[in-house]
């Protein structure tokens, strides 16, 4: 213990939320490493990277060490999967080891994930594997980078034991993640579920606090506490649509209140604009498809919303349902001003104008079933609106679909008085020029498993820097080759 890294730990959850969780300490591991250490984000926490790259850190990443002044606990939660309820769930190879107040004054949590067996556990090991493990760190830095609100991880602690997995053995490994906080929609349903609407009320003043401390005071909080989450999500899946990324696993366990995406297992991200898009191996019905996100947040949040009637009006359920429906149903309208906004950011728009939403949604119906890159794309109009319309053109297989929007596009910019070197400055400020190619996310993950950590640092270091271009990256620029085929991900467990 003695040697452990010092922490300043507050842990608000552990102290204010008696009930929600089970103590728990992780396994211990037979070998763990530090493998890889987010040394930016362990400053940004004001802990001392030094210190956690050691054993005694190696130790305490994996679960098996306690540090002092850490609490560590599963949560319980519940969740909707693929439409169906499962009254609980809960860590169930997870812990919150406890949280820390960052630099910037905000608490985080810091959570294990491959700590070993919980009471949640239920059939599973408790475990994880390296893989994906490496994913979700790759993932959370890439979605930091591009702006998106994101867990990330701290570190990626190998367990020195091998974890079977599709009947092979895979290393054992274990996410050190940082959050906003782990409270998730299917935390709410737990307690709902139950019937326990103190409980639900203990947990949404919690939420208020940590979260939206600035409606604490109101009569309508926990009305408002639905309007603030319904709005960072719609601003998150925005986010998430405009980018291009295909989360996968959009269950209401995996839907955080903080806003911020959470949990990457079969995420990807497209290469052509299709909203049928889907990557992940078990999702056979296509419900979290690209373009299904914003419908499937919808329906996240009215579960959300169920949990909250008791609390919006204690004495009138028929009133708190039509109040709370009203807020739902405010969502796709929110929704769309949020991606809109986002497209106008893309096409260098400054005003907003009528037709705009037409001009974009004119632009995605062009690339229909002509293969353009979709993150290509955007780069290729700030060279349009430089001057040369050829990179853009070349990205169409039928150009002539193309032109016509373009004239659009060009008579709306006349409608501006920006200078067009500074409108092309603004787009490549928001489009990314790098983001995480499936076909190269798959052979750093394949290089890593066999020991070579270098396609994944070199990746990781590409894409922190998302916007800008890079030397010698022009391979991380490029959209899969066509022998790569359709690209499928697993399950990360
Ligand atoms: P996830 O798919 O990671 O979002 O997890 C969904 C639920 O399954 C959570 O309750 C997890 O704790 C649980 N779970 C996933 N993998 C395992 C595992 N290997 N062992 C025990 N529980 C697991
Ligand atoms: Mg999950």
């Amino acid at each position: 213990m003695r040697d452990l890294p010092a922490i300043a730990f507050d842990n608000s959850y552990a102290r204010d939320l008696e009930g929600f969780y089970v103590p728990w300490t992780g396994t211990k591991a037979p070998a763990p490493k530090v493998l890889r250490l987010n040394t930016a984000l362990a400053a940004e926490l004001g802990l001392d990277a030094s210190a956690l790259a050691t054993d005694a850190g190696a130790a305490m990443l994996s679960g098996g060490v306690t540090p002092e002044g850490a609490a560590p606990l599963a949560m319980a939660y519940a969740g909707h999967q693929f439409g169906g309820f499962s009254p609980q769930l809960g860590d169930g190879r997870a812990l919150l080891l406890g949280e820390v107040i960052d630099r910037m004054g905000q608490r985080r949590d810091i959570h294990l994930k491959g700590s070993g067996r919980t009471p949640f556990s239920r059939g599973g090991d408790g475990k994880a594997v390296l893989g994906p493990v490496l994913r979700e760190y790759l993932f959370g830095e890439a979605m930091h980078a591009l702006g998106i609100p994101s867990t990330r991880a701290l570190a990626a602690t190998l367990t020195g034991e091998p974890v079977i997995r599709q009947k092979r053995p895979e290393p054992g490994a274990v996410l050190a993640r940082v959050a906003a906080s782990h409270l998730r929609v299917g935390t709410f349903q737990f307690f709902a579920a139950r019937g326990e609407v103190d409980k639900v009320r203990k947990l949404a003043d919690y939420a208020i606090h940590r979260h939206f401390p600035e409606i604490a005071d109101r009569s309508d909080r926990y009305l408002e506490l639905f309007r603030r989450v319904r709005d960072t999500q719609a601003a998150l899946i925005a986010q998430w649509v405009l980018v291009g990324f295909v989360h996968g696993v959009m269950n209401t366990d995996n839907t955080a209140i903080s806003g911020e995406t959470i949990d990457y297992g079969p995420c990807a991200f497209i290469d052509a604009y299709d909203p049928k898009a889907v990557f992940s191996s078990i999702d056979e019905l296509g419900r979290y498809a690209f373009g299904n996100q914003p419908p499937i947040m919808h329906w996240n949040l009215t579960r959300l919303a169920e949990t909250l009637v008791e609390l919006v009006n204690p004495d009138d359920s028929d009133d708190a349902v039509r109040q709370l429906t009203n807020e739902i149903n405010a969502f796709p309208a929110h929704y769309q001003q949020f991606w809109l906004q986002g497209m106008r950011t893309k096409l260098g728009l400054f005003k907003k104008m009528p037709g705009d939403l037409d001009l974009a949604n004119d632009l995605l119906t062009a690339t229909e079933g002509q293969s353009v890159d979709y993150t290509g794309l955007f780069r290729a109009l700030a060279a349009l609106v430089r001057g040369d319309v050829t990179p853009a053109r070349a990205l169409f297989a039928d150009p002539v679909r193309f032109d016509g929007w373009a004239g659009h596009y060009s008579r709306r910019m006349a409608g501006e008085d920006i200078r067009a070197t500074e409108r092309a400055k603004a787009m490549d400020r928001v489009n990314p020029i790098y983001i995480p190619r499936n076909h190269l996310v798959d052979a750093a993950l394949k290089a890593a498993e066999a020991g070579d950590m270098g396609p994944f640092d070199r990746l990781i270091e590409v894409l922190s820097a998302p916007f800008t271009p890079q030397e010698a990256a022009e391979a991380f620029a490029a959209p899969a080759p066509a022998d790569f085929g359709k690209f499928v991900t697993f399950c990360g467990t």
